[in-house]
């Protein structure tokens, strides 16, 4: 069951008129949302980014958190399966083609869950190989818009070479992922590019960081270059599907002395499995 602009209903069933501005322009934005044992996670935080995302493209918010909340209780309740994956989706909606914003449409907002299927057991051992490319993104990549074509052609680079992510450089400095935060540890320090309008704001990052400020992991936020990049000790990815997923080869080359996941990847993912089991216990929406 999907919610489409106030109806749940069965997929098969959902239509959307072609003049819809996100069919024709990719003009929206949109949200994952992870839950585990039923429960969202990091809810506010994922509400507050979709705000931001709303403000970035200059679209009011539909609803209040409280009616989102509601929403996704409900879609929630109508899929089965303990842990899901939310997608939220909303246009600028249903208007006359011209690029300029339409004086009076109402926002198209789409909600599906999905079956969440973390990482299997294998790849935290193995660890995943990924590519590095040139991030031709746009100048606000900190709004998560619904337009993806780069994010879509850089991915499948990674296909293409058999590779699970593909790891953006621009201006000689690590961004991000295509669909993912980057993280390394260089000179046992762990390292991440700020939050600014190169990057998406991960809400699996600032998980990420907030366990390594806990729990004593020297880190630093800044940014890295590409060298930095490419002599590594470790590389991992972050994203709200993937959790924390080690790269073990860059560009076919071994990460670090022994294309192995290092010591910092296994405490950081413990941290996030014990912090999971914390939340959902803990009975918060969070
Ligand atoms: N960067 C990009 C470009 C993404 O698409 C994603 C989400 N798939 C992320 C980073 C990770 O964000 P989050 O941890 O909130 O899933």
């Amino acid at each position: 069951m999907i919610y489409l602009n106030g109806k749940f209903l069965p997929m098969e069933q959902a239509t959307v008129p072609v003049l819809d501005r996100g069919f024709i322009f990719g003009d929206g934005v949109y949200e994952v949302i992870p839950v585990y044992s039923r429960k969202p996670f990091r809810l506010s935080e994922h509400l507050s980014r979709l705000q931001h995302s709303l403000d970035g493209i200059r679209l009011q918010n539909p609803h209040t958190e409280a009616e989102w909340a509601d929403l996704i209780e409900r879609i929630i309740e109508l899929n089965e399966g303990e842990d899901q994956y939310l997608y939220l989706h909303i246009t600028r909606g249903v208007a006359k083609r011209d690029h300029a914003f339409p004086r009076a449409a109402t926002p198209t907002v789409f909600m599906m869950s999905n079956p969440l299927l973390t990482p299997p057991g294998e790849l935290l051992v193995s660890g995943v190989p990924a590519i590095t490319a040139g991030d031709n993104r746009w100048g606000r990549c900190d709004i998560k818009a619904i337009s993806l074509l780069p994010n879509i052609l850089l991915r499948q680079l990674a296909v293409d070479a058999q590779a699970t992510e593909t790891i953006l450089l621009r201006d000689g400095l690590l961004t991000e992922g295509a669909a993912s935060n980057i993280f390394v540890v260089k000179n046992n320090l762990l390292l991440t590019p700020p939050k600014d309008h190169r990057i998406l704001p991960g809400i699996t990052y600032d998980v990420v960081l907030e366990l390594a400020k806990a729990h004593g992991v020297p880190h630093a936020v800044r940014d890295v270059s590409e060298s930095e990049l490419r002599t590594a000790q470790e590389i991992m990815l972050t994203s709200s599907t993937k959790e924390v997923l080690p790269i073990t080869r860059l560009d076919g080359q071994p990460v670090g002395n022994n294309g192995a996941p290092g010591p910092v990847f296994h405490q950081l993912n413990q941290l996030y499995q014990a912090y999971k089991q914390e939340v959902m216990r803990a009975h918060v929406p969070h």
